[in-house]
């Protein structure tokens, strides 16, 4: 009988050290516990009847408050929550915006926001594609090799999924990571409101994927990047392989829209999107027509930070981005009633209003031929 108390106060003072709930530090600094005493046994067995929560992110009086019966026998709220509560779906009571304040402060590399009703969660830090410019691989969003713990997603988040509109799910490519599945059927199955938008490369859009995301009504966001296997292979891909990736790409978002459109519901195609450099930049014409075979919602241009100073208030590469962001505009214009198009230039370019009224100026017949070739 000893050993099975002996047994069961190990378990709990386990499952209480490996909480996402339990902060050690903050519960150190908050309540003056002197570095002699042992901060988790003092939650445990005392700290929790005067009131003192395991860390900002659980209230122990708000989960008394949802939950009567815990309360009503006096069991340390984070022990019941841990041991039962998350099995049985039990509520604990967070302020979104603090909760959120909280991980924005301890991890701040991982540019959470909660702008409009907009949560970006950061699911793996993998991708099987091979982008040359890719942020991730070089570092520039200072977020390489950094994703969200499973745990926080699949449980933390849940307040702040009931209070959001809309979840975007990123990465590397979130398909690649084998959480994602339990994640997209989570939302689909107990958010329903939520809009939820992935960002992917397409390669890992398999059936199993493609019947999950039809069903919830989600969107994804392709980066396609060039209009065929030749252009994809020498300004997006490094090393070899590009074009077969290109072609599964196809092949797999070919499927994905069928299936779509088998159920009626094309108004949630994905949208696509490219990188502009200096070895694909005319390809941006037949970009869009291939966006429009693939029934794309919008199409997405972005200009390569690789060859272009963003700090620049003129294009450092004007030969080129010059005519480009002509041409885009021209694109915008010609397909509005069709698609939206819309471009990223990353900072204000003194350039775009002057280009913007030369092609505004044009006459339909001048745009209908511009858009015959580059
Ligand atoms: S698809 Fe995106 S994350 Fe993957 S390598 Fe290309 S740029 Fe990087």
């Amino acid at each position: 009988m000893k050993n099975d108390d002996e047994e069961m106060v190990k378990y709990i003072v386990n499952a209480i050290r490996c909480s996402l709930f339990w902060d050690e530090s903050w519960y150190k600094k908050t309540y003056n516990i002197s570095d002699d005493i042992n901060a988790l046994n003092h939650y445990i067995v005392e700290g929790y009847k005067m009131g003192y929560d395991p860390s900002p992110l659980f209230s122990g009086e708000k989960y008394y408050e949802n939950n009567p019966d815990v309360k009503s026998e006096g069991i340390n709220p984070l022990v019941h929550y841990e041991l039962f509560g998350v099995e049985e779906n039990r509520k604990y009571k967070v302020d979104t915006h603090e909760m959120l304040e909280f991980f924005k402060n301890k991890y701040p590399h991982l540019r959470m926001k909660l702008d409009g009703g907009i949560i970006r969660v950061r699911v793996t830090d993998k991708c099987n594609a091979k982008c040359r410019y890719c942020g991730l691989r070089v570092g520039v969003l200072g977020e390489c090799h950094e994703h969200m713990n499973p745990d926080w997603y699949m449980r933390l988040f849940r307040p702040i999924y009931e209070k959001v509109d809309q979840v975007l799910l990123t990465g590397g490519d979130p398909f690649v990571c084998k959480e994602s599945y339990s994640l997209m059927e989570m939302l689909g199955k107990e958010y329903p409101h939520l809009n939820v938008l992935v960002e992917t490369n397409g390669m890992m859009l398999n059936e199993k994927y493609r019947a999950l995301l039809s069903e919830c009504l989600y969107t994804i966001h392709v980066s396609l990047n060039a209009s065929n296997r030749k252009v994809f292979q020498e300004s997006c891909w490094e090393g070899d392989g590009g074009e077969v990736f290109f072609d599964k790409v196809q092949e797999n978002l070919k499927k994905y829209v069928a299936l779509l459109e088998s159920r009626d519901m094309l108004c949630f195609a994905p949208g696509y999107s490219m990188v502009i450099n200096k070895d694909n930049y005319y390809d941006v014409i037949d970009f869009a027509k291939l966006a429009l075979s693939l029934k794309g919602k919008y199409i997405t241009y972005y200009f390569d930070y690789t060859e272009n100073d963003m700090l620049a208030s003129y294009f450092t590469n004007p030969e080129i981005m010059r005519p480009t962001l002509k041409k885009l505009m021209e694109i915008e214009r010609v397909l509005a009633r069709y698609i939206l198009v819309t471009f990223r230039l990353w900072i204000p370019n003194k350039e775009a209003e002057t280009i913007q009224k030369e092609v505004d100026e044009e006459t339909d017949a001048e745009l209908q031929k511009n858009m015959r070739t580059f």
